[in-house]
């Protein structure tokens, strides 16, 4: 009998072990691997590294919502021996397989920059969303004692859809810590490289974007490319100039960027930023039996030629057709190729605002209905991956 082993149990990896399950010849062994009992949405640990939601609210146990011909087990990959076709561990046995997916989501980027590791705090997963919210508010707790300036500064470097998202989080958070201990106001700044914020929506949209955080007393700087981060200070440069600019703060978030798992580059596949690049089938070139989705494959947009962009929504469309594929494979019936259209691109902006721009209609959405948008196309990807109708949502 086939089997059929699957590394992670994220979006990509939920929704590939629910498919197989229905879809795949009585017998098969399909085993979900994990390092956590729990499933957290990742989308979401913004909320956490707020304050405003608690780790239970985002996430469930994975033993709960798989099917029963799912076997979940809980161990940490080290590798993938792809030659001799096992997995290796580093708490349990290696187990072999007839298919693997690789499905072990992201890891938080700091390109090599001098100082990130040292004094700022990355968004990646549970204890470092906590550790985030802890440093925000022992900061503003200290502040009558020290009287430092900088305990009231927090600093967001990168505005891509994860600092965004924090930012318009942080709004609120900052309004509570204000009176909770009673200190003078605090002060939010993005640090951005690119010219502009959210380049990936319509220009009104992202606009709205912008206006509504300036509204809401953050700057934001653009242009501003990060050199180095120090103790209390993020170093930037603005556009050609080699001059070293300072945002002073002892609350410094680092939300620049995402790799893919760093098992995918240990297991020696030949990977950009710990990504696969996967054929239209959403398997390995020269590993047919190698099925990769989500943050650790690189799938090609044909009208750009570049990866397309990774998110909740791509790793389960990808996730629908790896599992036809392997089950395709196992019958040697033809593999179906993936073309992805998404259907579309939202952003929050705090628990009641947001902007959504939607593809079939093509309509451009913004305030609460934008974040009602969010919440219901986070509702269909958590009723697919995991056939649960929703987690607590945002007071
Ligand atoms: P990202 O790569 O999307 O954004 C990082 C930002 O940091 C970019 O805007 C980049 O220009 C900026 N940056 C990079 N180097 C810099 C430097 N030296 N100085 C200043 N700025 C610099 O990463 P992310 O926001 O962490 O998102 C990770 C992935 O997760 C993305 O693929 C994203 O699409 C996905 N995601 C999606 C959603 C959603 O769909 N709502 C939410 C969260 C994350």
């Amino acid at each position: 009998m086939a089997h059929i082993v699957i590394l992670g149990a994220g979006y990509g990896g939920l929704g590939i072990a629910r498919k197989l399950a229905k879809l795949a010849p009585e017998g098969t062994i399909i085993d979900l691997i994990d390092r956590n009992k729990k499933h957290v949405e990742s989308i979401q640990l913004y909320r956490v590294a707020a304050g405003t939601a608690q780790p239970d609210d985002i996430s469930f146990d994975i033993q709960a919502v798989i099917p029963e011909s799912v076997h979940f087990i809980q161990a940490n990959v080290k590798k993938v021996d792809y030659e001799n076709k096992k997995v290796e561990f580093t708490d349990h046995a290696d187990i072999s397989y007839d298919y693997v997916v690789l499905a072990l989501g992201f890891r938080s980027e700091n390109f090599g920059m001098e100082g990130a590791n040292e004094y700022s705090y990355k968004l990646q997963d549970i204890p470092t969303a906590q550790k985030i919210y802890q440093v925000i508010n022992s900061n503003m707790r200290d502040y009558k004692q020290s009287q430092d300036p900088n305990d009231l500064n927090i600093a967001v470097c990168g505005a891509g859809f994860t600092g965004i998202e924090l930012l318009g989080e942080l709004i609120d958070t900052a309004k509570v810590l204000k009176a909770k201990y009673n200190v003078p106001e605090i002060n939010i700044t993005s640090i951005e490289m690119a010219p502009q914020i959210l380049p990936m929506f319509d220009s009104q949209l992202a606009q709205y974007a912008v206006n509504f955080l300036k509204k809401n007393g953050i700057k934001i700087l653009t242009g501003a490319k990060i050199k180095k981060i120090e103790q209390n200070a993020v170093v930037y440069t603005k556009g050609d100039s080699d001059e070293e600019q300072r945002v002073y703060a002892n609350s410094i978030i680092w939300t620049v960027g995402v790799s893919g798992s760093d098992v995918i580059k240990d297991s020696g596949f030949d990977v950009k930023r710990n990504r696969i690049t996967v054929t239209d089938y959403l398997n390995i070139q020269d590993h047919p039996e190698i099925y990769v989705v989500g943050d650790d494959s690189a799938s090609i947009d044909p009208k750009s030629g570049r990866p397309l962009p990774t998110t909740g929504q791509l790793a389960l469309a990808q996730a629908r057709v790896a599992a036809v594929n392997i089950v395709a494979a196992l019958n040697n019936a033809p593999q179906k190729k993936f073309n992805y259209n998404s259907a579309g691109t939202v952003a929050s902006l705090g628990p009641h605002h947001g902007i959504a721009e939607m593809t079939k209609p093509h309509i451009k959405l913004t305030g609460h209905v934008a974040s009602l948008a969010k919440n219901s196309s986070f509702e269909v990807v958590l009723y697919e991956c995991a056939g649960i109708k929703g987690l607590k949502k945002p007071n």
